[in-house]
């Protein structure tokens, strides 16, 4: 029998072992989903607004609660953990609010008596999803699909299986009917078949470029719809003429917030160099005061990182951009899946920590002497999720917008995920969009309806 330990990254302890479902519990649990649809996509928008509105209300009520199996198995400081959950309430109310005037018939005048086209549910929807905002991943695809009549089935990451257990059970205290939306206990070596099942009609994927390109490929060979939200490594791009204070506060949050494991975080300050250096001491400054300490105290802003391997890789990339020629200027210690805020400066495009993502707490500097060598290299990074200007030029700012290749352009703001906007990425960062009207209408069939 398979088990899933999952430990607890600060203690180091198991937080706990769950049993993996088997092939046959997994083949029911789809079955039953596949059944549930029939039923859940006759359900009309009232009914399915008061369960939603009911999920957020149990989220809410019993945030605490969530937001420590959060922190025990991934680390994230509980205070961080519990605006995630306040946040998964904030999405299940604005899909209540709105779905259904966002998925009303678009009429479109042809030369029919009446054409028009309906959005339509398309059943059973595989979610992967991964550890670093375990609730809050989960929740932009759980609460408009479940809006939208489709269901879902989760397949999250292995060491945040309780997370997992805690989102169905929020859905089942909200008062959904059965299997509308369950949690399958399994390793990614099972998500293959469940692919692969005639009874799964589309897959979303939240996770690193393989996991999302393996299983692109399987649900392409499948001719089964994908949406991949994947890595990124956003720059700063800090102006001459920024607001410099504001810019610090904005941009040290960019990047340490959740321990700077964030697929959005600023990854890469690129800052005009006839400021770099006053830019860089008030920054250092900034970070330096950045308390860490057990994710369990409330005033803990930088946590463990999830787990003491991937701490691990980030060392590596900076021990080899130290190598390459990059300057430590902060931090750059590990103990066990503890990584200090880091700060590296005289940093190129031909380093780990430019070209490849650092998920976890460090900030590479690069110094650049025009706006079209800013761009340049903000545009180099393989990854297109989004980038943060900041000036106080904002008009000019807009008119440079277009020219970086990102999902998302944020002038004098990090990037940052809001219900009411699209969310996603470019190049290999994935496709498709999360959140707003145009989240919830992926995994639609868009049914053309023509009468003469
Ligand atoms: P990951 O290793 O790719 O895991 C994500 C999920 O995919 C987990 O459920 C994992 O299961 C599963 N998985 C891994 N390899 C797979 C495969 N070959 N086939 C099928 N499923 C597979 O990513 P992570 O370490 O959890 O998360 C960090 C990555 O996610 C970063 O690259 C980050 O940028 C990205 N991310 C992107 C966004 C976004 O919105 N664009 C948001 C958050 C994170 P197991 O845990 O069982 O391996």
């Amino acid at each position: 029998m398979a088990t899933t330990t999952s430990i607890n990254p600060y203690t180091g302890k198991e937080f706990k072992t769950y049993k993996n479902h088997s092939k046959k519990e997994i083949e029911d649990i789809i079955l039953k989903a596949d059944r549930r649809f029939y039923s859940w996509r006759e359900t009309s928008f009232t009914e399915r607004k008061k369960l939603m509105m009911a999920a957020a209300s149990e989220l809410r009520k019993n945030k605490q609660e969530y937001a420590e199996t959060m922190t025990q198995e991934m680390g994230k400081p509980i205070s961080q953990a519990i605006a995630e959950v306040e946040k998964c309430a904030w999405v299940c109310e604005y899909y209540a609010e709105n779905a259904e005037a966002q998925l009303q018939n678009e009429t479109v005048k042809t030369d029919a008596y009446k054409s028009y086209v309906r959005y339509e549910p398309l059943g059973v929807v595989l979610a992967v999803m991964p550890w670093n905002y375990p609730y809050w991943q989960v929740f932009r695809f759980a609460a408009p699909a479940l809006m939208a009549g489709n269901i879902g089935v989760l397949k999250h990451a292995s060491n945040v299986f309780g997370s997992a257990m805690n989102i169905e059970k929020i859905f089942k205290k909200a008062g959904f009917p059965d299997n509308c939306f369950t949690t399958l206990l399994v390793g990614s070596d099972a998500v293959e078949s469940i692919i692969e099942n005639e009874k799964i009609k589309a897959v979303t994927l939240t996770g690193s470029g393989p996991a999302g390109s393996s299983v692109a490929s399987i649900a392409g060979k499948n001719i089964k719809k994908t949406v991949l939200e994947l890595g990124g490594s956003n720059a700063l791009v800090v102006m001459k003429d920024c607001d410099i204070e504001k810019t610090i506060d904005v941009c040290v949050q960019a990047r340490y917030q959740n321990t700077g494991q964030s697929c959005i975080a600023g990854k890469r300050l690129l800052v005009d160099e006839s400021i770099a250096s006053d830019f860089t001491a008030k920054l250092l400054q900034q970070v330096r005061e950045l308390k860490s300490g057990d994710p369990m105290d409330e005033d803990t802003y930088i946590g463990t990182m999830a787990r003491e391997d991937l701490a691990e890789e980030l060392e590596k990339q900076v021990n080899d951009s130290i190598k390459s020629g990059a300057k430590l200027a902060l931090g750059g210690k590990r103990q066990n899946a503890y990584f200090e805020p880091t700060v590296l400066t005289n940093v190129t495009k031909d380093m780990a920590v430019f070209n490849e993502e650092t998920f976890g707490p460090v900030l590479s500097v690069t110094t650049f002497e025009t706006i079209e060598e800013a761009i340049e290299l903000s545009n180099t990074s393989r990854f297109g999720l989004g980038v943060s200007i900041f000036t106080e030029n904002i008009d000019e700012a807009e008119k440079l917008a277009f020219q970086f290749e990102e999902g998302a352009v944020f002038i004098n703001e990090l990037v940052k995920s809001d219900p009411r906007l699209p969310f996603g990425g470019i190049k290999e960062s994935g496709y498709g969009r999360e959140l707003s009207q145009h989240g919830i209408k992926e995994f639609m069939n868009r049914k053309t309806v023509y009468i003469n």
